[in-house]
């Protein structure tokens, strides 16, 4: 018997997409399928979601959600079951899912996503015809006020509910003073409830609300439960004990295989890695780099505090006294964006960067280069070096979140057993970074070695396959279906 989920969450991929939520979201349709789960998943009308879908049917209207009227939308992606809230007070705008073209973000985003909340409350709870589900499943803090409305306001409140955690660092918290318009009963203002140190912690609420909490991989579900990753939601994770779980991202093995990808200039399998020279040729004809036989590093990355960008400005002097090259692409801070065109400015040749968001280029990055360099302070579970791995583009990572689950450091036994995946280092800092590029250009140097890192990285399976049905167990867990 089919179950059917209901997967609530601000971006999915390919419609709409600012990070590693989307291809997530994406990716699960299809990775739950074949354990006989049907995912709908439930959107906000943005301008380039509606266009998508076209002339879809509205199935469902509200006069008054929050202040605005809206109505839902039944569509498609990717052959799987689509919901989406067409509401244009809350989501008719230029610029991305979150704010304005400049990157400033929108002031009623509270208003926003507790409308999209409330409505997918009620969605879940079954207040559209024909559409029943046995489970809800919300990603991140844009989606999780729809189980706190499920629990207070929906009559909802005993179906059996997911909470998935893809980054503890954004948690949507707003003052008291927007209470009132979330139209939520007075109790719900409560230390067990939808209030947060005084104010409203939209993720807090639907962490407390959720039958189950997930993050996306082992380490970061054990990370968040101190200070240091919990970012003040420790003591509730920590309390909610046995009911967390990580389960690691996989990727979708049709749009990330270098034997298939029609962005590379040569397609290459673990048994033709000699081709990546081509592609290898390419990046540094467009970034402007010299051509020697010293290896090319490569970074594609929000450009933040949180993915140490301000320690990779740091080492880069280092990076090109060792012989390194470095391809960059990425967005974000202005000052890391500019510090990282200072340094291609001292270092030209031998450093080049490109700002903004480029898919097709960041496929051809790792079609090409030699190594990708991930020095996140914390990472739950981290895409980019999965996508390196599946394309012998070998990560250097810092050993943190899913960075630790997922790659296999090229230590003394790891390489004399052959199942070494890249190379990991401990904090990020100057010393230890500076140590793993040293670390990594001396590998880089003794061919055979590096060619079994590269073939053991390009073999390892991260399809979705184990981690689909690690969800699809869970919500037979909890439903308590066989
Ligand atoms: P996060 O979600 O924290 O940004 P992940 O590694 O989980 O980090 O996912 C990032 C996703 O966004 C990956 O698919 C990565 O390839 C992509 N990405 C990040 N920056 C860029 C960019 N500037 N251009 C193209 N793709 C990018």
């Amino acid at each position: 018997m089919t179950m059917k989920v209901l997967s609530i969450a601000s971006e999915m991929a390919p419609l709409i997409k600012t990070g590693g939520l989307a291809d997530v979201v994406g990716a699960l349709p299809a990775a739950l399928a074949p354990h006989g789960v049907e995912l709908t998943t439930f959107l906000p009308g943005y301008p380039a979601v509606l266009k998508a879908i076209g002339k879809a049917k509205a199935v469902h209207t509200w006069d008054d959600l929050l202040g605005a009227p809206a109505r839902l939308l039944a569509g498609k992606s990717g052959g799987h079951p689509l919901l989406v809230l067409d509401a244009p007070r809350y989501f008719a705008r230029p610029g991305g899912p979150y704010g304005d073209a400049a990157g400033h973000d929108w002031l009623d985003n509270w208003h926003r996503f507790a409308a999209f909340g409330r409505a997918g409350a009620d969605v879940a709870a079954g207040a559209v015809a024909g559409q029943a589900f046995t489970l809800v499943h919300a990603h991140d803090w844009q989606a999780a006020m729809a189980l706190a409305y499920l629990r207070f306001a929906s009559g909802g409140g005993a179906s059996p509910s997911v909470m998935t955690i893809h980054n503890m660092a954004f948690q949507g918290h707003y003052g008291a003073d927007v209470f009132p318009a979330l139209a939520l009963p007075a109790e719900a203002f409560a230390l067990d409830g939808v209030e947060y140190h005084g104010g409203v912690g939209f993720l807090k609420a639907g962490l407390e609300a959720a039958s189950a909490i997930t993050t996306v991989s082992p380490t970061y579900a054990r990370e968040i439960r101190s200070p240091a990753f919990g970012m003040g939601l420790d003591g509730l994770i920590r309390s909610r004990g046995g009911r967390v779980s990580g389960i690691v991202n996989g990727i979708d093995p049709a749009h990330w295989n270098p034997a298939t990808d029609a962005a590379l200039a040569a397609r290459y399998s673990v048994r033709t890695p000699g081709q990546r020279r081509a592609n290898k040729r390419a990046i540094e004809a467009e970034f402007g780099l010299e051509r020697d036989e010293g290896p090319l590093f490569v970074v594609i990355s929000r450009l933040t505090w949180q993915k140490g960008i301000d320690v990779l400005l740091e080492v880069l002097d280092h990076l090109a006294g060792i012989g390194g090259r470095l391809a960059v692409l990425g967005a974000g801070d202005a000052m890391l964006e500019g510090g990282l065109h200072a340094a291609a400015a001292r270092h030209p040749g031998r450093i080049g960067v490109r700002t903004g968001y480029d898919e097709a280029l960041s496929h051809r990055m790792l079609g090409g280069g030699d190594a990708i360099l991930v020095p996140s302070r914390f990472e739950p579970c981290g895409l980019t070096q999965l996508y390196g791995l599946a394309y012998g583009c070998v990560p250097v990572v810092s050993r943190t979140g899913g960075l630790a689950d997922t790659v296999i450091d090229a230590n003394f036994a790891a390489l004399a057993a052959g199942v070494a995946t890249g190379l990991q280092f401990d904090g990020v800092s100057y010393p230890a970074l500076a140590e793993a590029l040293t670390r990594t250009v001396a590998l880089y140097g003794q061919q055979d070695a590096w060619r079994s890192v590269q073939r053991a990285g390009m073999k390892s399976d991260f399809s979705w396959g184990r981690s689909g049905k690690a969800y699809a167990d869970l919500y037979t867990s909890l439903t308590g279906t066989t």
